[in-house]
């Protein structure tokens, strides 16, 4: 039996990277955000096809991420810490030249003291209320901060997601007001800022989702799919249950694929009943509960039972799935599963 199969399209990245980065507009650089592992597609390929493609500035969200990045990298790109300084962390960013994002006046303490001189980021919190300096602080730090030149000033936006909400303007008002004239990059827009527009662009954008095929990006290549194998079908009479809890009953006489993945390798247990999967383009629906290491699919209509079916591809994306789950698509891959065989595609065929 063939292995449930994740495959990962580097080059798709790559285009998504460089269509990004012409949205980004002239001017403007544009890093990769690889935390997180990548979005769960693996921190170190995906780092370096991006840096193929031409980027030079990175984001992780930990140093130890940091860590598995400069070691795929290797000396040269910029790669940046979003949850800054963290204490235990002083050798790891010496060493292997990471540059924290400082969100804390503690965190500005600890850095300029443990490491006078390194590199540094400055994060500010323009509404979100999540991480970063707020205006009262940065207004304290700022003369002397600036003295030892932050490689760039950043904030998040909170709704970018929502072109019309109000949040958007007032974040982007406020980052003015914080960081006009200070004579430092500025850094404000992940993917959906991008999507809002040049004003919110200043001189680095950070986008990570749409790298790997996510809303708000909407012309975004396809970058994951996925296939399952089937491992065993069962001929079901009306009337008859299906999986846990017998959630799903057929009406008719049914073939039924029993297929092998579950909410362990992160197929949410909100798509029982809700997903669908796909013989080539034929969609075939998810029946009965997900279970821990198996779903079941009603395969009645297809003319010959296939080895496999895919559950992310050409007719489903990451979005699509986290549509019927209730969730989006970050959290589907992020958790997509350990037991997955992972084929990465260098070049389209
Ligand atoms: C995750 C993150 C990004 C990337 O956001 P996307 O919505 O995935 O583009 C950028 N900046 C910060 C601070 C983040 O936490």
């Amino acid at each position: 039996m063939a292995n449930a199969t994740l495959t990962i399209d580097l080059e798709a990245i790559a285009l998504n990277w460089r269509a990004l980065d012409r949205l980004s507009g002239p001017g403007v650089q544009t890093a990769g955000v690889v935390k997180a592992d990548a979005y769960g597609l693996g921190a170190g390929r995906v780092a370096r096809a991006l840096a193929q493609a031409g980027a030079r500035r990175f984001f992780v969200a930990l140093a130890e991420e940091g860590a598995a990045v400069r070691q795929a990298l290797g000396p040269g790109p910029q790669i940046n810490i979003l949850s800054g300084h963290m204490p235990g962390d002083t050798e790891m960013i010496h060493d292997l030249d990471l540059t924290p994002m400082l969100n804390s006046l503690e965190q500005i303490t600890r850095h300029l003291e443990a490491l006078p001189g390194a590199p540094f980021g400055v994060q500010l919190d323009t509404g979100m209320n999540r991480l970063g300096l707020e205006m009262v602080e940065w207004q304290a730090v700022a003369p002397i901060l600036i003295e030892a030149g932050p490689v760039m000033v950043m904030s998040h936006l909170a709704c970018a997601d929502e072109p019309d909400h109000p949040m958007n303007l007032r974040q982007l008002q406020t980052f003015h007001e914080m960081t006009d004239g200070i004579g430092l990059p500025r850094s404000l827009a992940a993917t959906g800022g991008i999507m809002l527009g040049p004003q919110y662009h200043f001189d680095l954008t950070r986008p990570g989702i749409g790298l790997y095929g996510g809303r708000p990006f909407d012309t975004a290549e396809r970058v994951v799919s996925l296939s399952l194998p089937v491992i065993q079908t069962r001929e079901v009479a009306p009337g008859e249950a299906v999986g846990y809890s017998c959630a799903w009953e057929a009406e008719g006489p049914a073939v039924i694929a029993t297929v092998a993945a579950g909410y362990a390798d992160g197929l949410p247990r909100t798509l029982s009943n809700r997903a669908m999967l796909w013989d080539r383009d034929i969609p075939c629906p998810l029946v009965g509960r997900v279970s821990m290491d198996l779903i079941t699919v009603d395969v009645t209509h297809l003319p010959e039972v296939p080895r496999t079916l895919d559950i992310l591809g050409p007719y489903q994306s990451p979005d699509d799935l986290a549509d019927a789950a209730g969730t989006i698509s970050y959290e589907i891959l992020t958790s997509l599963g350990a037991r997955y065989a992972r084929r990465y595609q260098e070049r389209r065929g």
